[in-house]
């Protein structure tokens, strides 16, 4: 499938206590936990844009960046 948006996830590792719950409410797959519960996003291209890792971390370490297809980053 085609995708018109690449999403990026940011993780402030000062930030993040390693709850799991970003990776729990991903709803595609796009995170993982790693051991310590943190955030691994090696599933990018599942990743569906809907920022509920950002939106549900209660410690503000999880960052969902976007840049059109096509972009130079
Ligand atoms: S929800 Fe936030 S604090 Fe919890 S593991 Fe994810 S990024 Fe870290
Ligand atoms: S934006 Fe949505 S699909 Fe993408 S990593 Fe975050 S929770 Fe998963």
């Amino acid at each position: 499938m085609k995708k018109d948006k690449n999403f990026k996830f940011r993780l402030d590792a000062s930030l993040c206590k390693g709850c799991g719950i970003c990776s729990a409410l991903c709803p595609t797959g796009a995170l993982r936990s790693d051991a310590g519960g943190r955030p691994v996003f090696d599933e990018a291209g599942n990743c569906a844009g809907c920022a509920l890792c950002e939106l549900r971390c209660p410690d503000f370490a999880a960052r969902l960046e976007q840049s059109a297809c096509g972009g130079l980053a």
